[in-house]
Order: C-alpha cells, then structure tokens, then sequence
C-alpha cells in the first residue's frame, strides 16, 4: 500500500495481454487495476493470485490487460480498484456507440480520429439533462433493483433503480420533479448499518453477476424477425436463444443487420465481437442514418452498438459480450423487449483461447479451454423472458467456423447452448441463396407462430423432397424422374426460391411482417396440396417437363417481382389469386 492509501504493485512480466504483477496487501480476485503506461492507464482484471511463500501480506497476480500494452515496462505501477469489470448503468445507453470496454467512440473520435490506449471518456453523457420523476418519498423501504423514479429515454420510460447489490434500505431523501444529469444526486438512502448512500440517475453494475430475474418463463411469444425463412420455418421467442453458425462470407452479418433492422423489439444491441473494422464503421454510418420501421425515428433510438473490432486488442473481446449482456438484463429487468446480436462468438471464444493457452492451463479440443462448453452455456443463460417484469432478453450469437465445419467445439457448444439454431450454408451461399439458412438444417423451440405446426411441417416436407429429386437428378439424370415427380420438385423450388429466399437490400423484400407471411401461406399451401395435371398433348416426356419448367419459371417470375412490388392489400391478395389459376393449367391447356 502506498502513501495515499492506494493498493499498488509493479509489473514483473509483460506477454501479450498477460501480465504479472507484485504487490504487497491484499488483493482480491476478479477486481480490475489499472497498469500506468508512459502517463496512459490501461485497463487489466486480476485472474489469479499466487501467495509469495516468504512474506504473507505480498503475492504475484497475474492479469489479463484490456489494452494494447506497447510501451509497458517491467516496474510499471499497477493499481488495484477493488471492484470487479463493470457497466455503467442509466439514461443515454441508448443511441450510444461504445468500444469494447464502454468507452465512447464519438466521443474518442473528438480526441483523436486514431484510438490510442488508455483513451478515456465517460461512458455515458455526463452534460446531458433528463427529467426526473421521483415515485418514491422520505421513509419509504426499498431493496436493490426498486424503481426510485424515471426518466424519459426517446420512446421509453427509463427507470432509476437502487443498484441490485444493496439490500434493504430506507429513502433519508429524494428530489422532487427536476432536470437533472448523470452526475448529480437525486435521492439519498440509509442500509440497515444506518451507512448512508448517495443515488444518482447511474450506478456500476459487475458484468459478470448477472441481474436476476423476477420470475423466469419460457420464451412463448413468437417475434416477427420480418426474415421469412426464419419466421416460417425456425422462429425465435422472447427470451429465447439462437446460435448462427456459417463459413466466411456465408452472410452473418448481412442477417444481423436485418434482424437488427427489422425485428420488432423494444430495444436492440448490437455487439460486434472482433470482426472485420471496416465493417463495423459501415453500421455506425448507416444506422445513424436508417430510419426505425416501426417508429420511423432514426433506428440508434433503439440501439446500442459495442464496437470491438478485429484492430482492437483481443482481451477487450470477452470483456464486450459480457457488459452487453448486463445492458440487455439491465432493460429486461424495466420491463423491455430486448434482442442482443453477437457477431462473433467464436472471436469471443478465441479470445478466451488465447489467455488460456498464455496461461499455460490444460487444453481441450482445438486448443479452446476445456471449460468452453459451460462459458458459452453460460452466456446464453443469461438470455430469457421474464414474466414479472413482462421483459425479455433474446440473444442471436454468430458463430464462424473455420472451413465452415459444424463439428468443430464452438459450434457444437452452441448448438448445445441455445434452443435454436440457424446453420448457414455454404452451398447456398455460393449459390447466392440467401439468406443462407438451410432450411433442412436448422432448430428451433417455439412451435405453433405465424403459421401452424402442421403447415410448417408440410413445407419442410415438400422442401426436402425436392431437394432428394434435385439429387437423383444431379446423379442419374432428368430422364429416370418421372414428371408428377418432376411437378412435385418444381413446386419445392418455387417455394424455396420465392419465399426462403428474400433480398436483404430490397426496402419491400428485405422485411415481411406476419400478415404477409399468412398470404404466403395461403399461396404455399394451396401450390402443396393441389395436383397440377400438366396436359400432355401429345409430347414426349421430355419435352412435357421443358414445358413445367418453362411454366414454373413463368410463376416463379411473377412471383419475385410481388415480392418487391405488391405494397397495398389489394396487389397482396393476388398471390394467392394467381397460385390458383396456376394450378388450374388444365383447364386452360385443354
Ligand atoms: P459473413 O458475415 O458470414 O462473413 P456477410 O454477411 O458479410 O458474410 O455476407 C457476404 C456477402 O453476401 C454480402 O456482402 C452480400 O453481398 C451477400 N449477402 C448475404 N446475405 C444476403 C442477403 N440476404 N441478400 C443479399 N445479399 C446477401
Ligand atoms: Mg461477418
């Protein structure tokens, strides 16, 4: 301990992000220092402890640093903040674009267009007024997670909570109705010791206790993701959990960004875990810019964006999934639909993979830690409906294989993990079929949605029966398949190539809502269930499935260009219309 009162050590090893550290006192596992580094502080978490055996108040800890450590020296000084990795919790987390470590990046960006370490911003506007609205008086009893009032947040009303780690306590005061920022007092409450605590509109959550549930359900309520294959064939509830897993290029991101763009939730945060910068620059400007379908504000009016990108230090990946997750319980807990997207899991995962290796423990399959399995089960835990606060946290994680190979430990954890489960394809996507969800290879744990369980099933069935025909000709040719066999995989095409497939980048394609999807349906469900009875007319059969096939690619043109022109009601009911007279070929042939 040093003269003011400050627990301090020094480093004594620097290897990669890993640094040990000798300190004298105390120190306790988990708590966060900060590594001074030519006047810079960087940020580190304290990941073991191991006693010095000739003096007991002295020891070695080993810490895993946040930052890039260019320039550290042996002998740098550490000092110890005796709280664990936390998130600031309040008004103006939405619209907010954070780096990994909730530092600002507009803000940064005013400081210098280059983030260099140890840059510090307040996580959230500190100038900003919000109004306050107490609904709590003097002498009231209230217990850790209690509302003391709220504040307007955009559309929502934000509540101001007791921090979750206090117990009972008492209100000694509270302001009235009043504009106030972040860093002022706006009530002052008392624990059973009679300790006094001043409340702000803020307080540090420690990201990795999760914020408890008033009372869990199981996801029920189906959300409309406005992505048909989805929302057809592997729908998501409330709360519930999906692992995405797909090779490079595959289209991950792309479907984050829609599900970003169109899924109805309250609030959406978006957490890009070590991916591609360039990327990450292009949603910040385009999402400033996009308007919110649902509301028609700008679409940051829902949004959170953790921003931690390939360029920034590896360490700050697993640091970002968990402080988004807190921000997702923090509003589930007020009541709010949540949905957070992880683009990737698997840059997460490495994350992990790269301390344990520098730790020297044992590994697990592909070198990951042998715990993977329990850590990724662990963070999908934290995803749920809760049906006191009639909240929800939904969390949709990519996963990116290498070569695309499901097997690997990553994918197979998920799968494991989550209740549903959207594997892309690479054929598919090579195919430029996308979205690239293969809809013979996915889960999903919500039954009966926008369309029922039995007509689902029936156009899984068509789908993979098609695909079967699609095999048997690719291996022995069109002329052994017969041509009410040949009708029969037409007819899976169409609906594969009309309604799995959807154009993320057409404004009418790109999103379909559940009465679309039910005119869709309609239209599925009667293509199905009716024969068609091509008339022969004298042809060979060869030439009779050319004429199918020219039929069917007549349909199918008519039908890609409803899906990106039918607006009103009137132009949506002749989907169903037109399906009709299709079938009816006959009569017309005759
Ligand atoms: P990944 O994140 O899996 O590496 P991306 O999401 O970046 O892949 O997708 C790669 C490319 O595939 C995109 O740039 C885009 O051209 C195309 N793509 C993916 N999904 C769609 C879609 N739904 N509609 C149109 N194009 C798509
Ligand atoms: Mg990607």
């Amino acid at each position: 301990m040093d003269s003011n009162n400050k627990r301090t050590g020094s480093l004594i090893s620097i290897q990669d992000s890993l640094v040990k550290a000798r300190f004298l006192g105390e120190v306790i596992m988990g708590e966060t220092a900060e590594i001074s580094v030519d006047g810079k502080l960087l940020q580190a978490e304290v990941l073991q402890i191991i006693p010095d055996h000739t003096n007991a108040n002295a020891g070695i800890v080993e810490m895993q640093v946040f930052e890039d450590l260019t320039g550290a020296q042996i002998g740098d000084l550490v000092e110890f903040k005796g709280t664990p990795l936390s998130v600031l919790l309040g008004p103006g987390l939405l619209t907010s674009i954070w780096d990994g470590l909730q530092n600002p990046l507009y803000k940064l960006g005013e400081q210098n267009a280059y983030l260099v370490p140890g840059m510090k911003a307040p996580a959230l506007d500190e100038e900003k007024l919000w109004d306050f609205t107490p609904s709590v008086k003097v002498g009231d009893i209230l217990s850790g997670g209690d509302a003391i009032g709220s504040v307007p947040e955009g559309k929502l009303l934000h509540k101001i909570l007791v921090p979750f780690s206090f117990g009972k306590c008492k209100v000694e005061s509270i302001i009235n109705k009043n504009s106030v920022n972040i860093t002022q007092e706006v009530a002052v409450v008392s624990d059973e010791h009679k300790n006094k605590h001043v409340l702000k509109l803020v307080f540090q959550q420690p990201v990795k206790s999760p914020i408890p549930f008033k009372e869990r359900a199981i996801p029920s309520q189906t959300i409309s993701t406005g992505v048909r294959v989805i929302d057809l064939l592997a729908p998501v509830g409330y709360g519930g959990t999906v692992g995405n897993p797909g090779p490079f290029g595959a289209g991950k991101t792309v479907l984050q960004h829609s599900l970003c763009k169109y899924a109805l939730a309250d609030i959406i945060i978006m957490a890009a875990c070590g991916e591609r910068a360039g990327e990450a620059v292009e949603v910040f400007k385009d999402f400033a810019e996009l308007d919110d379908p649902t509301t028609g504000e700008s679409l940051m009016n829902r949004m959170c964006i953790f921003g931690n990108t390939s360029s920034m230090p590896v360490a700050a990946r697993e640091a970002s999934v968990f402080i988004a997750l807190t921000v997702g319980e923090y509003y589930r807990y007020q009541g709010y639909n949540v949905i957070l997207l992880a683009d990737s899991t698997s840059r997460w995962a490495q994350a992990l993979r790269e301390r344990s290796g520098r730790q020297g423990d044992i590994p697990g399959p592909e070198a990951f830690p042998m715990d993977i399995p329990d850590q990724i089960k662990g963070m999908y835990q934290r995803a749920g409906a809760d049906v006191a606060t009639g909240g929800s946290l939904t969390f949709i994680g990519t996963v990116s294989p290498a070569g695309g190979n499901f097997q690997e430990p990553v994918t197979q954890a998920t799968m494991d993990a989550t209740g549903g489960f959207w594997g892309l394809s690479q054929d598919r996507a090579d195919a430029k079929k996308y979205p690239a969800i293969d809809p013979l290879a996915y889960t999903t744990s919500v039954y009966d949605s926008f369309i029922s369980w039995n007509d689902r099933n029936k156009m899984l069935q068509i789908l993979q029966e098609a695909n079967g025909i699609d095999q048997t000709i690719s291996t022995i040719g069109l002329k052994k398949v017969p041509v009410e066999k040949y009708v029969l995989y037409q007819k899976g095409q169409t609906i594969d190539f009309c309604v799995m497939q959807q154009d993320a980048f057409h404004e009418l394609d790109a999103c379909t809502r559940p009465e679309r999807l039910t005119v869709i349906n309609q239209a599925v469900q009667k293509l199905i269930d009716n024969p068609i009875e091509f008339s022969q007319n004298g042809m060979e059969d060869e030439e009779l499935k050319e004429m199918v096939k020219a039929k069917f690619d007549e349909l199918r043109q008519w039908w890609k260009d409803w899906n990106s022109s039918a607006y009103d009601e009137e132009q949506i009911a002749l989907l169903p219309q037109q399906i009709e007279q299709f079938i009816l070929q006959e009569e017309y042939a005759l």
